[in-house]
């Protein structure tokens, strides 16, 4: 089965909030006014973090990937 990861870059999040509207079991604003991407890891590489999830959220998380205003939430295959 495909796989897919959600890649997020915090630093660019200006806080609209766009994806706790429309997902909020992966998403979250918090006290700084930034999204946190729930159970995510931070690649310390890159500096974005990394949630893995499979295709039907893929599917989901599309809305979210195209609301974001500044496109920090990208959505990668894994395999
Ligand atoms: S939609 Fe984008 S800019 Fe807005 S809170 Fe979510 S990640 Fe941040």
């Amino acid at each position: 089965m495909t796989k897919y990861k959600i890649i997020y870059d915090q630093k660019s999040c200006i806080g609209a909030g766009e994806c706790e509207a429309l997902s909020k079991e992966l998403w979250k604003m918090n006290t700084k006014g930034k999204a946190e991407l729930k159970g995510a890891k931070l690649n310390e590489t890159t500096g974005k973090y990394e949630l893995e999830i499979d295709e039907a959220e893929a599917k989901k998380q599309n809305l979210v990937v195209g609301s974001c205003p500044v496109g920090c939430i990208k959505i990668e295959k894994t395999n």
